[in-house]
């Protein structure tokens, strides 16, 4: 079934101790529709400026992602940010965020999106998350991501937006500075009070933890010795997430545990590479091999 996402289409210039990439096809929206694109159909809502290299546009375009909600705007510049990471490499450091055409960003869908049953609201403005969710029948299933920036500069806005979604995906800093550091459970729990019924919290290297209707679930993250560049991993950990339970259906405790582990494994390729270099140059039999083996890895049986 179809998965509609809405968020930043990016040109990134990254360093990271293995090199420096300019300019290249970033952005929350390009993450996730490539990563999604590899289980359902995806229909990306996003605004690009006319320095956006057409071939990125060509290259969505032949993977099936539909781009009728992909707005290009004459005489204006595409967002870019500018990022950098050092030593372990957990957290990006930001050197430069230009909003360009993603500052005045409030997308109207169009008619033939409206009834997309799944749909993920990449991080973004609260007040265009909402918006957005608005738009789409009151029975889809929508999943929000957010960050540090929002968490303290537009609390208000983020909390009414939680409220209208199904679920919500952040990490642990992002979970601390929402709800006050507490241990991880406790925080869970303060975060479902604001009214949400499914949660992913994602800890890095060490995996994430699932909640839903008061039932939790823990994975670790997939064992990788190196990492290549971390830039787009939680977008595209929300893909698998958001990809699986698009196509099963199943947003049951057990679909989206099943759907946990896919966002697992797809993010573990994307940081074996700069940007979406590994995410397009696998394939869907790739991913269930590696989900196999993580399985393994999980399992004591
Ligand atoms: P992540 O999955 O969290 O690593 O997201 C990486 C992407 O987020 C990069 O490709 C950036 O272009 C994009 N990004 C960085 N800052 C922002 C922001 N303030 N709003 C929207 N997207 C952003």
């Amino acid at each position: 079934m179809s998965l509609l996402v809405t968020g930043s289409m990016a040109l990134d210039t990254i360093t990271t101790p293995h090199g420096t990439r300019e300019a290249i096809l970033g952005g929350a929206a390009s993450f996730f529709s490539v990563g999604a694109s590899h289980f359902t159909d995806i229909r990306l809502v996003g605004v690009i400026g006319d320095d956006f290299p057409d071939e990125h546009v060509a290259m969505l375009r032949a993977r099936g992602i539909d781009m009728e909600g992909l707005e290009r705007r004459a005489g204006a510049k595409t967002f870019r940010w500018t990022g950098r990471y050092a030593g372990r490499m957990d957290v990006a450091e930001t050197l430069d965020t230009q909003l360009n055409v993603l500052g005045e960003f409030k997308p109207t869908l169009p008619g033939s999106f409206r009834e997309t049953p799944y749909a993920f609201l990449a991080n973004g403005d609260p007040v265009t998350q909402a918006w957005v969710r608005d738009q789409l029948a009151a029975d889809s299933f929508v999943l929000l991501d957010t960050m540090n920036f929002w968490i303290e500069g537009s609390r208000d806005a983020l909390v009414e937006a939680i409220r209208t979604v199904d679920g919500v995906v952040m990490n642990e800093d992002e979970s601390r500075a929402l709800v006050g550091r507490d241990n991880l459970i406790a925080e869970i729990g303060r975060i479902t009070e604001l009214g949400v019924s499914t949660l992913v919290v994602k800890k890095g290297e060490h995996g994430s933890i699932l909640m839903k209707d008061g039932e939790l679930f823990a994975l670790p993250a997939y064992p990788l010795a190196s990492v290549f560049d971390p830039t787009g991993a939680g977008d595209t950990f929300a893909s698998g997430f958001m990809g699986a339970v698009a196509e099963s259906g199943d947003t049951s405790f057990r679909g989206l545990k099943r759907a946990l582990a896919y966002g697992t494994v797809v993010a573990s390729f994307t940081v074996e590479g700069f940007g979406l270099e590994r995410l397009l140059a696998i394939d869907r039999a790739e991913i269930d091999q590696r989900l196999e083996a993580f399985l393994e890895f999980t399992s004591w049986e």
